[in-house]
C-alpha cells in the first residue's frame, strides 16, 4: 500500500487509474482510528471497484471550538496495517495545509437547511466541514465510488444532496452499521469510555431496537416510536439525550407516520461523549 501526502500525488495515480480503461476506484473517507466499521466500508469498496484509497485526515473544519479535535484518537501505524490487509492500494494521510491551502479563510460549501438538522442543531457548522471537506476529497481523488456509514446517517443525507448540488460524478454508497457484539456502534469516540460508561451507552442501541420492534409489529405512529425510545433512556438517567428523531432520510424533516426508509436517529451523551445511533426503518 501506498502512502500518499499530497493532493497533486493523489490526483496523479487516481488519473493514472482512469487512463487505463475498465478501472474504477473507490474512495473510503475516514478520520482515522480505525476500527471494524471502517474495515467493512473498506472491504465493500475493495468488492466493487478495482483500486481503492482510503483517506485519513481529523478534519478541523467539522469541530466545534470546544470540541475534542486535539484530543480525537489518531492510531496512524495501526491504520496502516489496518488499511492494508484489508486491501486498500493507497492510503492518503495529507496535512491540515494541504487540504486547506487557503488556511482559516478557506473556501467553504454550506448545504442549507440540512445543515442545520439533527446533530447540525446541536454542533454549528459541523455539516458545513464535512460538506467541504468530502467536497474537496471527491474532486482531489475523482472516485467513481465513495463508501459512507449509515452510522453517521444525517451526515449521508448532507452528502448527497452536497454532490448532487455541485455535480460531482461520484456515487455515494451507503453501507450497514457494524456493531459490537453486545449490540453498541462501534465509533472511535468508544475508546473515550470507562467500562461503566461503555455499559450505559448501550441505551442508544437498545432505543433503537426498542423502535425496530415497534415498527415490526405494524406501529408507524411518529408518536408511538418516539415515546417508546425516550422509555429505554429513561431506566439510564445517566445519559443525557441530544435528540430522539424520526425524520425522511433525504431531507431530515421530522415525520409524523414512519414509511419504509424513514429514518429513526439518536444522539446522547454518556459522560462528555457523545455517540450517535440509527436504523433505516422498513
Ligand atoms: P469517521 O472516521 O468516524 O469519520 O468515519 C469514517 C466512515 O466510517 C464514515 O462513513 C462512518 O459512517 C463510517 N463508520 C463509522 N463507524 C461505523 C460503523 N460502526 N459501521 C459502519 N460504518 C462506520
Amino acid at each position: 500500500m501506498q502512502i500518499l501526502r499530497t493532493v497533486a500525488e493523489l490526483r496523479r495515480w487516481s488519473r493514472a487509474i482512469h487512463a487505463s480503461g475498465g478501472n474504477t476506484l473507490g474512495l473510503v473517507p475516514t478520520m482515522g482510528a480505525l476500527h471494524a466499521g471502517h474495515a467493512s466500508l473498506i472491504r465493500a469498496a475493495r468488492v466493487s471497484c478495482t483500486h481503492v484509497v482510503v483517506s485519513l485526515f481529523v478534519n478541523p473544519t467539522q469541530f466545534g471550538p470546544e470540541e475534542d479535535f486535539v484530543r480525537y484518537p489518531r492510531a496512524f501505524e495501526v491504520d496502516c496495517a489496518l488499511a492494508a490487509a484489508e486491501g486498500a492500494d493507497v492510503l492518503f494521510a495529507p496535512k491540515v495545509e494541504e487540504l486547506y491551502p487557503g488556511g482559516p479563510d478557506s473556501t467553504l460549501v454550506e448545504v442549507p437547511r440540512l445543515s442545520e438538522r439533527l446533530d447540525g442543531q446541536t454542533r454549528p457548522g459541523h455539516f458545513r466541514g464535512v460538506a467541504t471537506v468530502v467536497a474537496k476529497l471527491l474532486i482531489a481523488a475523482e472516485p467513481d465510488r465513495a463508501f459512507f456509514g449509515q452510522k453517521d446517517a444525517a451526515q449521508i443525507a448532507v452528502v448527497r444532496r452536497m454532490t448532487a448540488d455541485l455535480l460531482l460524478a461520484t456515487e455515494i454508497v451507503v453501507c450497514p452499521i457494524v456493531r459490537d457484539a453486545d449490540g453498541l456502534a462501534l465509533s472511535s469516540r468508544n475508546a473515550y469510555l470507562t467500562s461503566a460508561q461503555r455499559t450505559q451507552a448501550l441505551t442508544l442501541s437498545r432505543a433503537v431496537h426498542h423502535v425496530e420492534s415497534l415498527v415490526a409489529q405494524g406501529e408507524r405512529r411518529a408518536s408511538m416510536l418516539l415515546a417508546s425510545a425516550h422509555g429505554a433512556f429513561a431506566t439510564e438517567p445517566k445519559v443525557r439525550i441530544d435528540y430522539i428523531a424520526l425524520v425522511d432520510w433525504s431531507t431530515l424533516d421530522p415525520v409524523e407516520t414512519a414509511v419504509p426508509g424513514t429514518l429513526f436517529a439518536v444522539a446522547a451523551y454518556v459522560g462528555s461523549t457523545r455517540l450517535i445511533d440509527n436504523a433505516i426503518l422498513n
